[in-house]
């Protein structure tokens, strides 16, 4: 029982982390000073950018009218306070190094390098990746169920729970989708849909493990058990993008869905007598110990790999073996529903 106790005690660790480290080096007066001069000169000591270029009443200086819109002109405001933030990150970065400094956080983020203008590409390859494995499993599902297993006579599967792994497939894909666009271009609003998608996905996951553990098969029921659980994650969403971003808050309601359904899959996975058990067993101790990752938040290896990149790494095996479960679970309930009419 002593790693539930890891799982738990490392997700109120993972609040204080987050809630603590916002940011230590955005606070340096040095760094501070690099941003706003390169806000009014357009310039990190001999790099310069175009998107800088601003008159004195905040309208660029050259371009046609189309390009003098205000909502271009806040686009390039954008691109610019960001260019200046990463580029006075960057040289900030490589004169605490040459001091001996150990690196620090700007803005909540470890000081990544970019590559072909992507943030963070290590994590964003992995996001794909996830993505694709997250297809493929639910490609390989969608064969099992109905081309391969019988069909009852009315064409649907005997399988009760297929359209509930449907909805987690797309939710799945839906939100390594964003998580890859997040990765690449960190702003307000693909922050807000990374979480979201995430929020979404870790609530309707949450409602499976409960129907699939305690076998709800009766739809009155199922929608007992969903109701309140979508409200919730409703609510949580709306509050999250239209009133308050709230990390501390969002860390803690996500780890308590997370928590609450690695335990009801371990606990399932101790009581049945699923064939597939063991696989369960594994998708949860290497949940609970891919989360710990999360808590172990070190700096990029030489700008590129963090704990949150190996975090993403290790939900690729754990998505496959987690499809190749469902799948096991599709084939174990329809083999013995058909023992059942004979
Ligand atoms: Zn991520």
């Amino acid at each position: 029982m002593s790693w539930y106790n890891w799982i738990v005690l490392s997700f109120s660790l993972l609040c204080l982390v987050r809630a603590l480290d916002a940011s230590a080096g955005d606070a340096d007066p040095i760094y501070k000073a690099c941003v706003e001069q390169c806000e009014k000169t357009g310039c990190v000591g001999t790099k310069c950018f175009q998107h800088c270029k601003f008159s004195s009443d905040g309208k660029p200086i050259d371009g046609p009218w189309y390009l003098q819109e205000p909502l271009y002109m806040q686009w390039k405001q954008w691109d610019c306070r960001s260019d200046c933030r990463y580029h006075c990150m960057v040289a900030r970065e490589e004169e605490r190094q040459k001091l001996g400094d150990k690196p620090v956080k700007y803005h909540g983020k470890w000081a990544f390098r970019r590559a072909y203008g992507i943030q963070e590409p290590v994590s964003v390859a992995l996001s794909a990746l996830n993505l694709a494995i997250q297809f493929h499993g639910w490609v390989s599902f969608f064969i099992l169920i109905y081309y391969k297993l019988p069909l009852r006579p009315n064409k649907k599967t005997y399988y009760e729970y297929t359209g509930l792994w449907h909805i987690y497939g797309i939710l799945s894909m839906n939100s390594w989708f964003w998580s890859a666009v997040f990765h690449s271009r960190d702003v307000e609003l693909t922050e807000k849909l990374d979480y979201s998608s995430a929020v979404a996905l870790l609530g309707f996951t949450l409602i499976l493990a409960i129907l699939r553990a305690f076998n709800v098969r009766d739809e009155a029921a199922r929608v007992m058990v969903a109701a309140p659980l979508i409200a919730f994650i409703t609510t949580h969403i709306m509050y999250l993008n239209f009133y308050n971003l709230d990390y501390g808050l969002n860390m803690k309601v996500c780890g308590a869905m997370g928590v609450a359904q690695l335990l009801i899959w371990a606990v399932w996975a101790g009581v049945t007598r699923h064939p597939s058990q063991w696989k369960l067993w594994v998708v949860v101790v290497g949940g609970g110990l891919a989360m710990l990752l999360e808590l172990y938040d070190f700096p990029p290896y030489r700008g590129f790999v963090d704990a949150h990149a190996l975090w993403h790494a290790s939900t690729i095996p754990l998505t496959y073996l987690w499809w190749s479960f469902v799948r096991d679970d599709a084939e174990f309930r329809t083999s013995s529903l058909l023992k059942k009419t004979k």
